[in-house]
């Protein structure tokens, strides 16, 4: 529970959020009617005023970011049929459709600057020729080539997958990668737990309870995780609240999570945009905010709240941390899969840029490790910041 919030009430003019500002303040957990209030309401600023105090009160005026690379190793999935909302998969024989071999993860690996980056973010498909071997290799092979970058990889979906193509366990998956060199997990995958939505939009897609579970399984080996939610497509506002609420439920049980950050949903390129006749109409920034307001609000439990700039542009981002957000994306060098449904960001952003942003907004940056410890901060408010020679 965030304790020591405190905020102009006035600032808030909805009279339906009287009564949650009054539990921010008390240091109190919001029910679940509490975060479906904060989800309906017009009073944008009165909620971005909550979030930004509980924010304060946790992280003060810093914001993190990562420099990091996304690897996206295979896009040929089994499910492509049935998550309608995704634009990255393909068939193995679809156009379009690749599976990298090892050489060719090196040379993607190889591209980034081994001063600059800390960490790889590797995620992709359910591939039926990506298998428990494939990603040993190349954990291994990546820690060899690159032993101070660090692995953040396979999402509970994927680890799931390869439990079950392999006929192991989740926990043996997950001990056999860790020894490989997976060092913390994203939180992809998790969409929105709610069946009846998966039944919509993922329908033969890991159930939430599965997703839960897996990140249960690595929390008590060790290894800790993220968490998202895809939201802005058929869910309810009371959707988002449970699917949050069991986020919180675990990280009272674990304490492994390391971030919430939520995903909005991009419509082009997908059967899901074409049925909702919302091609080329992206989530809007209202909602945008109000998801990560309300992430940092609820989710009393969690220390860092993400914002990701490729899906809801740099602008919004930097908006966003004034309204919970205390990180954000990283410099990514490549990304792809939002690219393919439509996201007209650029697919990386430099250093300087990101310093550049949160300074923008007021707040004061520091380059994080994917444990959230700062590395370094960038005094010279002014200039760009030291490369890591100079910082050193
Ligand atoms: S969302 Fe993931 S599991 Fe579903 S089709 Fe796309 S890559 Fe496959």
């Amino acid at each position: 529970m965030t304790s020591g919030v405190s905020f102009d009430r006035s600032r808030v003019s909805d009279p339906a959020l009287g009564p949650v500002a009054e539990k921010v303040i008390a240091g109190e957990r919001l029910s679940l009617a509490d975060g479906v209030t904060l989800f309906d309401t017009w009073d944008l600023l009165g909620l971005g005023a909550m979030a930004d105090a509980a924010n304060r009160a946790r992280n003060g005026d810093r914001v993190t970011f990562a420099a990091n690379q996304h690897i996206n190793p295979t896009n040929i999935c089994i499910l492509r049929k049935t998550c309608v909302f995704c634009s990255y998969a393909r068939l193995p024989k679809e156009e379009g459709a690749y599976h990298y071999t090892m050489d060719q993860v090196w040379e993607e690996a190889a591209r980034v600057d081994g001063d600059i980056t800390r960490e790889f973010h590797i995620v992709g498909g359910l591939d039926m020729h990506a298998g428990l071997a494939y990603y040993t290799e190349m954990f291994a092979g990546l820690k060899a080539r690159h032993p101070q970058v660090h692995v953040k990889a396979l999402t509970a979906v994927e680890i799931a997958h390869i439990a079950r193509i392999e006929k192991m366990s989740i926990r043996d998956v997950l001990i056999a990668l860790r020894e490989a060199g997976l060092d913390t997990m994203p939180g992809g995958g998790a969409e929105v737990f709610s069946p009846a939505v998966r039944a919509t939009i993922a329908d033969r897609k890991l159930s939430g309870e599965e997703y839960i579970d897996v990140h249960r399984t690595a929390h008590a080996l060790g290894i800790r995780s993220n968490c998202t939610m895809l939201y802005g497509h058929v869910e309810t506002h009371e959707d988002r609240v449970q699917h949050l609420t069991m986020l919180r439920d675990l990280q009272d049980e674990t304490g492994g999570y390391l971030a919430y950050i939520p995903l909005a949903y991009h419509p082009d390129n997908n059967e899901l945009g074409v049925e909702l006749g919302r091609t080329g109409t992206a989530t809007s920034g209202v909602d945008d905010l109000k998801n990560l307001a309300v992430g940092r609000l609820f989710l009393d439990n969690f220390q860092h709240v993400k914002s990701h700039w490729i899906m809801v542009t740099p602008a919004v981002s930097q908006m966003s941390l004034h309204f919970g957000v205390n990180d954000l994306e990283g410099t990514v060098v490549r990304e792809k899969i939002y690219h393919e449904a439509g996201a007209h960001t650029a697919q990386a952003m430099s250093l300087e840029e990101i310093v550049r942003l949160i300074r923008g907004a007021g707040k004061v940056p520091a380059e994080r490790d994917s444990f959230y410890n700062v590395l370094r901060t960038f005094d010279d408010a002014d200039g760009p910041p030291p490369s890591h020679a100079e910082a050193a």
